[in-house]
């Protein structure tokens, strides 16, 4: 079985990665979708698709998982439209993961079969609460992997955040 997941991984934390290794046990390969893919330096998408195609490959390759396809998917605006937008960009699959309300409501009704997953640690494994740490300099760095970790420095991505945050108003 070829399955499909989608987020926006802002940014890719320790829950996306247990999801995954866990979906991998019982299908071939993962589709993972990276969703919103055209927004970037935003507080509630900070990071690129670019910068978050790099932090999914590199923590799946250092766990020595291979089998997955990654793509970038960007907003259609158009809910009815939205899976055959996605299907239009992806290989086949035929099963979806989802803890996402819209998402299994959309690929239930085109017919998929939709799975829920197991909410691992979220109270520390949710990218709203990492972005938050980010922004506040709370300890962010043991929510995610340590290929991200790397990548985020690499990038100055608090710093991003932060500068983000900021106005020009008084
Ligand atoms: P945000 O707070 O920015 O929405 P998120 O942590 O929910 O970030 P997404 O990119 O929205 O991350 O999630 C992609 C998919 O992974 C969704 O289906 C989401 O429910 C699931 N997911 C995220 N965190 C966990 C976790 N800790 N355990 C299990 N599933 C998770
Ligand atoms: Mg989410």
């Amino acid at each position: 079985m070829r399955a499909f997941i989608v987020g926006r991984f802002q940014p890719f934390h320790k829950g996306h990665l247990e999801v995954i290794k866990e979906i991998l046990k019982t299908n071939r390969s993962l589709i993972i979708g990276i969703g919103s893919a055209q927004y970037s330096h935003t507080l509630k998408d900070p990071f690129t698709a670019g910068e978050r195609h790099l932090m999914i490959s590199t923590s799946l390759e250092r766990e020595k998982i291979f089998d997955f396809y990654l793509v970038p998917i960007e907003d259609v605006n158009s809910n009815p439209l939205w899976v055959a937008h996605v299907e239009s960009l992806t290989p086949k699959f035929n099963r979806v993961y989802s803890n996402n309300p819209l998402v299994k409501r959309l690929f239930t009704e085109k017919g998929y079969e939709v799975n829920s997953l197991e909410l691992i640690n979220r109270s520390n494994w949710s990218g709203t609460r990492i972005r938050e740490k980010m922004l506040r300099d709370d300890s962010w760095k043991a929510d995610v992997p340590d290929a991200v970790r790397d990548i985020i420095e690499e990038i100055d991505g608090v710093r991003r955040i932060r500068d983000l945050s900021k106005t020009d108003e008084e």
